[in-house]
């Protein structure tokens, strides 16, 4: 419980419009995209990294636990003040602090809208690749802390492939820079790779440098339309083996396709199809060989069709229709256990052949669709929490997904990070010494365990 003098401090650092306590102002604050209700005791907005310091030396001094937050689009629960304390908003960092060109470098404060730091690096022909579904609202501090990936990940990579530097405050209130602003650095440990990811545990990010690439000249989107989905899965392992890498493969299973088929502006044909969504850039020759070739091979793997959309706008729309279909998904049933494992490419197929079979064993409707380029699916379990047969059901399901994926040798989260979600499951592909590990690190940087308790792994 927070003491009343402890508000006190705070208000005094932040000021009185920059701190919440009333329980109807916090609502906003309580959840995040898993749904989960925790309130917090207060929520503040700091406009510094000075800011920052003084609120983690208060919160460290009188054991208050302090949850990060962005934009609050997290699958994991990350954002969850699950031991009540602070929730600390990045909504006034947000300010673009450099774009330079003659270093292919950009610097951003963490509460900046993934959207927002791409639009303004391509007005000047330069790119920022991670581009998960939820650019348009989660920040890139949130992306940096889960490591976020997109559909450009299958050729560009994710977002730790584009951090060279941070600037963070440590749980004791210091404020330290790691990394570079060069192309290069090895000095030491890589401290920022081990920030990425970390899911606000370890620091707090204030300051971003992001590396930037030159902007694809053109792009081609192609939308494959298959049978069925095992012969879609076959087509994205086909296209690999083939050594074509496209910018973007993203698949859509039958009862997702169900679920857009009146979001898109031609006929689909009937029955139960699954869609490839297909993006290719470079300059005018590489889209037009790479797409001669990956259309050949989607062909001799069973496409029915094959619709290149005709320009920027059309391409614009089959993505929003694309980027939709997560919360469309409630439309099935009220509730989801949304998962982003991860297969070896060259075992899709096989892999959601199993997965109906777990639906099919469960009587669950489990539709999947996603990143298949880089073998990163969702599944999502659908169900209805009130029916507790129902959710029992899925509790097992749940298990031997994970199971499945562990013994494809794949990973049971490929972007959206352990958080709460999938604590329990962790030791399923982590064994106790890494996990010792990995605990040992969290005491190194917050030995009173202040900065988001109980996530990734219960409490030390
Ligand atoms: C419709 C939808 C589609 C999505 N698609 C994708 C996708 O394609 N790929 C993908 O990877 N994810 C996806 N996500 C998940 C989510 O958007 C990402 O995890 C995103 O990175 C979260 O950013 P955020 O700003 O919302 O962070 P939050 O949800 O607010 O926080 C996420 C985690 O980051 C920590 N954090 C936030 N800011 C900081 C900071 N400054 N310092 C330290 N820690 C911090 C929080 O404590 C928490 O643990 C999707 C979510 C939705 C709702």
């Amino acid at each position: 419980m927070i003491s009343k003098s402890a508000i006190k401090k705070l208000t005094q650092i932040l000021g009185e419009e920059h701190i919440l306590t009333n329980k109807d102002d916090m609502s906003p604050y309580c959840h995040d995209a898993t749904h989960n209700l925790f309130p917090p005791e207060a929520v503040v907005f700091p406009g510094t990294a000075i800011e920052i310091s003084k609120i983690m030396q208060l919160a460290n001094k009188e054991l208050i636990p302090v949850v990060p937050r962005g934009a609050g689009s997290g699958m994991s629960g990350g954002a969850l003040a699950i031991k009540g304390g602070l929730v600390m908003s990045m909504d006034r960092l947000n300010t673009i602090l450099l774009i330079d060109e003659k270093n292919l470098i950009a610097r951003v404060e963490p509460g900046v809208i993934t959207g927002h730091l791409q639009e303004e690096v391509e007005k000047i022909g330069l790119f920022y690749p991670p581009d998960p579904a939820s650019l348009n609202v989660s920040t890139v501090g949130g992306n940096v802390a889960e490591c976020a990936g997109g559909p450009r990940a299958v050729k560009y990579g994710v977002t730790r492939d584009y951090i060279l530097g941070l600037k963070v405050v440590l749980p004791n209130g210091e404020i330290v820079g790691i990394g570079v602003e060069t192309a290069k650095g090895v000095v030491g440990y890589d401290l920022t790779r081990l920030i990425v990811g970390s899911e606000g545990t370890l620091a707090i990010i204030t300051e971003i440098t992001v590396r930037l690439i030159p902007r694809p000249e053109k792009k081609k989107t192609l939308l494959v339309i298959f049978p069925d989905i095992f012969s879609a899965a076959q087509g994205v392992s086909n296209i690999i083996r083939e050594k074509i890498v496209p910018t973007t493969i993203e698949f859509m299973d039958s009862l997702s396709v169900q679920l857009v088929r009146q979001e898109l502006n031609f006929d689909l044909p009937k029955g139960n199809i699954a869609l490839l969504l297909i993006e290719l850039d470079g300059d005018q020759w590489q889209i037009d060989t790479y797409s001669d070739r990956v259309s050949a091979i989607c062909r001799d793997t069973g496409s029915m069709d094959i619709h290149v959309a005709c320009d920027g706008k059309e391409a614009a729309e089959l993505w929003m229709v694309r980027r939709g279909l997560s919360p469309a998904l409630l439309s099935l049933k009220p509730d989801k256990i949304n998962q982003d494992v991860v297969v070896p490419r060259s075992r899709l197929a096989e892999f959601v052949m199993a997965l109906s079979e777990i639906g099919r064993k469960y009587d669950l409707m489990i539709p999947s669709f996603g990143h298949a380029g880089d073998g990163n699916i969702h599944v999502n379990i659908m169900l209805d929490r009130d029916n507790k047969d129902e959710e029992k059901r899925a509790e097992k399901a749940l298990k031997e997904l994970f199971e499945l994926v562990i013994d494809f040798r794949g990973t049971i989260s490929g972007e959206h990070g352990i958080g709460i979600s999938k604590k329990p499951f962790i030791g399923m592909e982590v064994s106790e010494s890494v996990l010792m590990l990995m605990r040992g690190i969290k005491e190194v940087f917050d030995p009173n365990n202040i900065l988001n308790p109980g996530k990734i792994f219960d409490d030390i």
